[in-house]
């Protein structure tokens, strides 16, 4: 081999070993969840890998994967302390996928800690920053963490939708452990809320995708399942269903979570209590208080001491069932304030390395922007658009401006919801950054109107520009948000000129073109007459 040739087939060697690094991730990536504890290893490789040859994406989807490892773990604080570093590193890059994937493991880390809002801003953003091209495994789990957060924030209808949208993409590519995940989280809710007719329709579904995959049920389908036929006193079936669990134990079912198996027995005990079968209920009660103090799981055994009492009330042994229920209130309090404690470390610790790596640069650059779209805000606006056309005035070169507001908005907060809104707002904001090539700059000026500033550009680019992208936003595939209500935008434009170049001259000028956009009927974008 020649010297010469020592450089080319050295780039050649790093390509293929990029490419064998993002195939390796993008595997990881696609694992079921049920697997999460396979990802550790391979995931350190692959960030070792990416480091040696420098690539900071992958350096970071390999981080972000060890971080959604620590989350799944119940170590919260590490895992949302490297989440929020990958997330900088997305913000700073502008990496729309990375984006997506680092809201949805933050939505999953401000749920561990309690703060539900936080959760459903993250996971708004983990379906908004989504693109069309990816995978559909991805976007249906994307839709189920948003589905979740809003189904812990209240808005059940909201999050059923997303539900049912995220369910018919798993089972569309055959995803079955997904598709049961889904079916069992709103079996569970349908349970929860005593809507016993959408919870069996659900758990027959989700016995149609087990026979069709042959894996077996989860301990926590299992338990759903139970929990469903307990509704309407059919405990036999609670027997038979919970059967597997207790005869072969954690061998033959699949634990997917650490303390399922103890569920399944205190749903044993409940279901023999509330069929008078005394002994056996006593019997499933020691079966579960073992498993808690083998495991440390303080959270059920406090449940587990509550049962006991009722068992105790049940066959007359009031006394007893006095001193049980103290020590259940006892441990459900201290447990209480350990939980508490341990989110507001979690927090503490996420927001101290957060803070100790914002440099005044960042905390600057979030001044400057939006909270729900991330574009810049109006302050930033403010700021930097008299600079901007200063330079154009100095360097005689044209600078455009156009206003883009959405079309009959209130209706979507009104007939769908405000989250919807909020949906639709961050989606039409990745479609404004995306228009907004070059210099161009996109910004939230408030509410459902958007700004986009492109210097260079003159009046007919502009408007070709804004034509462009209001046919963009209305042949999005907005179904999935907003059912049949269409999202069309009004956009007025204007340029500088030589009477017409303070940013508040362009402004109303702008909004000047937007009215008349909106009056001769909307869905389309007005430009200065010449
Ligand atoms: P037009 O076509 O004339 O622009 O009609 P419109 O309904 O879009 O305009 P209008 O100004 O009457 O209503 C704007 C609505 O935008 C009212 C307000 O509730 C909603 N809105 C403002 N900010 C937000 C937000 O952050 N999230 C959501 N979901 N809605 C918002
Ligand atoms: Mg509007
Ligand atoms: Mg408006």
């Amino acid at each position: 081999m020649t010297t010469e040739a020592a450089p080319a087939s050295g780039v050649v060697v790093e390509q293929d070993e990029r490419a064998g690094i993002a195939a390796l991730v993008v595997e990881l990536e696609g694992r079921p969840m049920s697997r999460f504890r396979t990802l550790p290893e391979p995931a350190a490789v692959a960030e070792r890998r990416a480091e040696r040859i420098g690539d900071d994406e992958l350096i970071n989807r390999a981080r972000l994967l060890t971080a959604g490892v620590l989350l799944r773990e119940g170590r919260s604080e590490e895992g949302g302390r490297a989440a929020h570093q990958v997330l900088a590193w997305a913000e700073r890059e502008g990496s729309p996928y990375l984006l997506a994937r680092t809201h949805r493991e933050l939505a999953i880390f401000y749920r561990q800690v309690g703060d539900s809002a936080t959760a459903l801003t993250h996971a708004v953003q983990c379906v908004g920053h989504l693109t069309d091209d990816v995978a559909p495994v991805v976007r249906a789990r994307h839709l189920l963490s948003l589905a979740t957060a809003l189904d812990e924030t209240g808005s059940a209808e909201e999050a059923e939708r997303r539900f049912r949208e995220a369910l018919r993409v798993a089972t569309a590519v055959g995803d079955h452990e997904l598709a049961l995940y889904i079916l069992n989280n709103m079996a569970y809710t349908a349970s929860e809320t005593g809507d016993e007719p959408a919870a069996r329709a659900l758990i027959e579904h989700m016995r149609d995708v087990q026979a069709s995959s042959g894996a077996p049920f989860s301990a926590n389908e299992l338990d759903t399942i139970a929990r469903v036929e307990m509704m309407s006193g059919r405990y036999d079936a609670v027997e038979a269903t919970l059967r597997a669990v207790l005869e072969a134990g954690q061998t033959a079912v699949l634990g997917n979570e650490g303390d399922a198996f103890a569920m399944c027995l205190l749903t044993l005990a409940e279901a023999r209590r509330a069929a008078g079968r005394h002994d056996a209920t006593q019997e499933a009660l020691d079966a579960a208080l073992r498993m808690c103090d083998e495991r440390g799981l303080h959270a059920v055994r406090a449940q587990v001491r509550e049962e006991q009492a009722l068992l105790y009330a049940d066959t007359g042994r009031y006394r007893e069932a006095f001193v049980e229920h103290r020590a259940f209130h006892a441990e459900s309090t201290a447990l209480h304030s350990a939980q508490r404690e341990a989110r507001a470390r979690a927090l503490q610790a996420v927001f101290e390395a957060t803070e100790a790596r914002r440099s005044s640069d960042h905390f600057r650059e979030m001044a400057h922007r939006d909270a729900l779209t991330g574009l810049y805000n109006r302050r930033f606006v403010n700021e930097r658009l008299p600079d901007l056309i200063g330079d154009a005035t100095v360097r005689r070169t044209p600078l455009a401006l156009a206003i883009v507001d959405l079309d009959h908005f209130k209706r979507v907060n009104d007939t769908l919801s405000h989250s919807t809104g909020d949906t639709v707002l961050v989606q039409v904001a990745q479609m404004l950054t995306e228009a907004a090539t070059g210099p161009a700059i996109a910004a939230r000026m408030g509410g459902e109107e958007f700004l986009l500033i492109m210097p260079g550009a003159d009046l007919a680019e502009a408007a070709r520009r804004c034509e462009a992208l209001r046919l963009r936003i209305r042949a999005h595939s907005w179904a999935a948000v907003t059912g049949s209500l269409p999202v069309t935008t009004s956009i007025g434009v204007t340029a500088a000129t030589e009477g017409r170049s303070t940013p508040s001259a362009l402004l109303s000028q702008a909004d000047r073109n937007l009215y008349a956009a909106k009056r001769s009927g909307r869905d389309r974008v007005v430009a200065d007459i010449r």
